[in-house]
């Protein structure tokens, strides 16, 4: 079956998932001429069988609220492929949350762990409930009434799931704690646990600070430094405040952050004294972006609009998915931007990535230049079953090791007849090719 022909035959059968739909046409347009290689691929339907989900799980989650409320909410793992090794990926707690969105994350999920050179398969879950004003304790109960029905399908060898979008290492702590509670077993089952037990260093600086690693890759192909370049970041939580850290660190100018509902913009740069605000204010006060404006009045704040209209030398999304529309990529060209590398999953939308790549600027996708977080997962992984914790300088070593390596396969399979390296084409043909080899190598079934 031709490319075209599995996304029309997949939008047929699961009509209302438009995001899942759009991960996989832009996989399946990438690796069309390497698969025609392999005729065995065909005849095996390989491509359908990899498009679709091993298993999913879908279960009613019924916890307390503090006014003594009962609260129904809708849970979620979709398993899609265990072919390198356990099932692996975040669980995202959003009021957006739909299967569809979940099935486009594992999809995603599978090729960017393939790429990380580490044995995890690919998989995503969570939740349509969002911890945005909600109390400690209605998050511990949500999180308690989740596990009652994820530990069934979980396990260390089995799949282990990790953070995402509103689960951070209070959740995970809370996610872990009940887990133990229902089975009797302290494993590693969960990854972005505290350091005190069995987390790894560095995990949670590990993403955004890998999209900085491979964003100084990308820049040195073309011989240019980050210092003194100006950075515009959307986003102000895990991704997003570690990606703004690294590049601080490396002499950028950090300009923006943003959060759902809105953008700020500091003049001066966002300094690592204002980044430990930005923290303070998000990861422990729960507050919202705008507030920096009060603490920092040179800033302005953009209520209900996005970073892309500012100018800046670099843009670092890192917030979710489709947040750059092709307007926007076409303002950031304009504007002078000559790298993109994506914190989020999927933030450009399709005309986006077109923009960029017209352009000639570089562009890297997600499941590229974000592979740090679920790489120091699998790191994490690798010290539970030692049980040993490696020091932070260990795992940042090999940090910088994996992503490397993900730069140069994409200069291997995604560098052009110009020269122009086609990060999105390089990165997905890489992926696919291991999982697809080692499902052929296990057979039909
Ligand atoms: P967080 O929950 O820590 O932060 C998410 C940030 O994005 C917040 O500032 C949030 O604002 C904003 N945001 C969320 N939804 C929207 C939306 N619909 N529109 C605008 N802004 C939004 O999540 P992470 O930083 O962990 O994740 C960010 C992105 O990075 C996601 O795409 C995730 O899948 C991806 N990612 C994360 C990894 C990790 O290790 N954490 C690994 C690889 C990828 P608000 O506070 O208003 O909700």
């Amino acid at each position: 079956m031709k490319a075209i022909e599995v996304v029309e035959n997949l939008k047929q059968r699961f009509p209302g998932e438009p995001e899942y739909i759009q991960a996989v046409s832009q996989v399946l347009a990438t690796i069309e001429d390497e698969y025609n290689k392999y005729p065995d691929f065909e005849r095996a339907n390989l491509i359908e069988r990899l498009c679709i989900p091993d298993r999913i799980v879908q279960f009613r989650v019924t916890w307390t609220d503090d006014y003594g409320r009962v609260q129904t909410n809708m849970g979620y793992r979709v398993q899609h492929n265990n072919a390198i090794g356990p099932y692996k990926g975040g669980l995202r707690y959003h009021q957006s949350v739909n299967l569809g969105i979940l099935k486009f994350l594992a999809f995603e999920q599978t090729f960017k762990n393939s790429l990380t050179t580490l044995p995890m398969g690919g998989a995503k879950g969570g939740s349509d409930f969002s911890p945005r004003g909600k109390s400690d304790a209605e998050v511990m109960r949500f999180c308690q009434a989740f596990m009652n029905e994820l530990y069934r399908h979980i396990g260390p060898d089995e799949d282990v799931p990790a953070g995402d979008i509103g689960v951070g290492g209070r959740e995970i702590g809370y996610l872990f704690g009940h887990y133990k509670k229902l089975t009797h077993q302290f494993q590693g089952v969960l990854t972005g646990k505290g350091a005190a037990f069995g987390g790894s260093l560095m995990r949670p600086e590990a993403t955004g600070y890998g999209v900085v690693y491979f964003l100084q890759s990308m820049l040195q192909t073309r011989g240019i430094d980050l210092k003194g370049k100006r950075v515009l970041i959307s986003g102000s939580g895990n991704v997003a405040q570690y990606a703004a850290e690294k590049c601080i660190q490396m002499g950028a100018k950090v300009l923006t952050l943003s959060d759902s509902d809105g953008y700020i913009y500091d003049p001066d740069g966002i300094s690592a004294e204002k980044l430990q605000y930005v923290m303070e204010l998000k990861n422990f006060l729960r507050g919202r972006i705008r507030e920096y404006t009060s603490r920092y009045p040179k800033a302005t704040y953009h209520a209900g609009e996005r970073p892309w209209h500012e100018e800046g030398d670099i843009a670092l999304p890192c917030a979710t998915q489709n947040e750059i529309s092709g307007e926007e990529a076409q303002a950031l060209v304009k504007g002078g931007t000559i790298a993109v590398a994506e914190g989020a999953n999927m933030p450009s939308t399709p005309e986006a990535i077109e923009a960029f790549q017209q352009a000639k600027i570089l562009y890297a996708p997600g499941k590229a230049s974000n592979a740090g977080g679920v790489s120091v997962s699998g790191l994490e992984m690798t010290q539970n079953s030692e049980r040993l914790s490696w020091t932070a300088k260990e795992v940042d070593d090999y940090l910088r090791r994996i992503m490397s390596d993900i730069h140069q396969n994409c200069i291997k399979y995604g560098t052009e007849h110009d020269g122009y390296i086609n990060y999105v084409k390089g990165a997905n043909v890489a992926g696919f090719m291991k999982v697809a080899k080692a499902m052929m190598a296990q057979g039909i079934d």
